[in-house]
């Protein structure tokens, strides 16, 4: 698999709350994997919100959850105070080392195994290498995007042109939705 290909999610949803869970586990997912900025919050916000804890709390029933996130252990462990999910911070995605760390902590097999972000970058790609599956979601407040990220978008919107090319069928099934919730 290309670099280019590893940047292709399996599926893209607005966000988190428009996955079909319910396929996931048909499909024999058991473990989520889910980045935390614009995944979750926005990165002006400081904590989940009781929609969110509820929400992730309902799919803990069926999945065990680990918030991925490449902030600090005070962003994250903040955001995510009033809850009891298995987290990792400075996961330097996109490369293997928070991934493996992740795979580790819930000791179960890569192929059961789905990664949920919002940056083909980091998220996606990452996800790929190892390889586990990863879905793209819509980011919660894309102008609260940090530089590094700002970067990131950037190197996407070359990526995206790239698939456009080599993958228009993909590209249409998988991407075009994406591009046009955020008018990229
Ligand atoms: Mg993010």
């Amino acid at each position: 698999m290309s670099m280019v290909q590893k940047c292709i999610p399996d599926d893209y949803h607005a966000s988190i709350f428009e996955i079909p869970y319910h396929l996931l586990k048909k499909q024999g997912i058991t473990t989520l994997f889910f980045d935390l900025d614009n995944t979750i919050i926005a990165y002006d916000e400081d904590q989940l919100s009781k929609r969110e804890i509820d929400f992730l709390n309902e799919l803990k029933k069926d999945f065990k959850i680990v918030v991925m996130s490449n902030s600090g252990y005070k962003r994250v462990s903040h955001a995510l105070i009033n809850t009891d999910f298995m987290f990792l911070w400075h996961s330097i995605k996109p490369t293997k080392i928070g991934f493996k760390k992740a795979i580790k902590k819930v000791n179960e097999t890569k192929d059961k195994i789905m990664m949920i972000g919002d940056q083909m970058m980091t998220d996606i790609y990452g996800a790929h290498r190892i390889p586990i599956k990863a879905i793209l979601v819509g980011s919660v407040k894309r102008s609260s995007d940090r530089k590094l990220t700002k970067f990131n978008r950037f190197l996407e919107k070359i990526i995206l042109k790239k698939i456009m090319r080599k993958e228009p069928k993909l590209y249409e099934e998988r991407l075009s939705e994406y591009v046009k919730d955020h008018a990229l």
